[in-house]
């Protein structure tokens, strides 16, 4: 294939994304802030490192990205090094990271003064989507490039929707994320309720998970949770990093969300017993911890 990549963040999610594209062809220069990972990556696939993001991006059609934040974002496209002021015109711009849509909308602006063109294309389906190539990817941007990122997106995703304009990816994410933690701390709840009355919790979740009250984080989280075994998927400081996006356009969008305010002050407090690195499904831990104090 002859289309360049560039791939700037090669963390849980941006690592093994790379790798896809790579494994599909692409010829692929990856960029990293801590240089070790950027080398693991070529030591494992066929591509090569740069040490700046302007460096990484400066030949390519395509320059993908997937770092924590906003501040991060802008750092890696706007920055002293950043990508933007190197990259060509015509190429394009395909932000992964999960960010407000207020940055989206603010380096889309200024990708179109340096006749760049931004998506922004945010994840769901966590480190094993990644590495199974098996994401969902929500992107708001231009239909008429789309079709151009397409065939790239699908070699990490097993579904992509173009959502609408710049900013429409990440608020469907955001959608993503107020399901999850009302559906997370609902599993979290009836679990705890079934270990006080004395019932077999295996047993609850076998009979209901045949019902209504089935969900994704129950087929795959309960039997975890039981265990307290948090070590996995995604991390509780990213959720929260996540919700205060959400709360924050809710605030502006003037929509009410009072269960995902509540079950964000209940991540705070998964981070106050030292789970910042824990997964979701540990609100469980904070109702467990509640029990055990009375
Ligand atoms: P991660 O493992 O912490 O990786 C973050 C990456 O961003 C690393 O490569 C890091 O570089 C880089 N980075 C951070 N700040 C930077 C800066 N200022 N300049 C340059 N590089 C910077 O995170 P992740 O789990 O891959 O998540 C990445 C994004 O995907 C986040 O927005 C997250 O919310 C989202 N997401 C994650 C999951 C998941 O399950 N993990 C699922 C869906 C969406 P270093 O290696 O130098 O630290």
């Amino acid at each position: 294939m002859t289309q360049k990549i560039a791939f700037i963040g090669l963390g849980v999610m941006g690592f093994p994304m790379a790798g896809h594209l790579a494994k599909a062809g692409y010829q692929v220069t990856v960029y990293n802030r801590t240089m070790s990972k950027a080398k693991a990556w070529c030591a494992e696939y066929q591509g090569s490192y740069s040490e700046t993001p302007a460096e990484a991006a400066k030949q390519a059609d395509i320059v993908c990205c997937c770092v924590g934040n906003d501040d991060d974002l802008r750092q890696v496209t706007l920055g002293e090094q950043g990508a933007f002021a190197a990259m060509k015109p015509g190429a394009i711009f395909v932000d992964h990271t999960t960010t407000s849509a207020q940055v989206a909308s603010e380096l889309a602006q200024q990708a179109e003064h340096k006749q760049i063109v931004f998506f922004d294309a945010p994840v769901s389906g966590g480190q094993a989507g990644a590495e199974n190539g098996q994401l969902t990817i929500m992107v708001g941007g231009a239909e008429q490039q789309f079709t151009e990122i397409l065939p790239l997106l699908n070699c990490y995703a097993r579904f992509v929707k173009l959502m609408g304009g710049i900013g429409s990816g990440q608020l469907t994410k955001m959608v993503n994320q107020i399901c999850i933690a009302g559906v997370v701390q609902g599993l979290a709840e009836g679990m705890h309720f079934a270990r006080s009355a004395e019932l077999d919790v295996a047993a609850v979740i076998e009979v209901i998970s045949k019902g209504a009250a089935q969900s994704w984080q129950m087929e795959n989280r309960y039997q975890t949770m039981l265990a307290g075994e948090y070590n996995h998927g995604f991390a509780v400081d990213w959720m929260r990093k996540d919700l205060g996006i959400v709360l924050d356009e809710a605030r502006r969008n003037q929509s009410h969300l009072p269960v995902t305010a509540l079950v964000d002050q209940f991540y705070s407090e998964v981070q106050a017993m030292g789970g910042s690195r824990w997964d979701t499904s540990s609100l469980f831990a904070v109702l467990e911890s509640k029990r055990k104090a009375t």
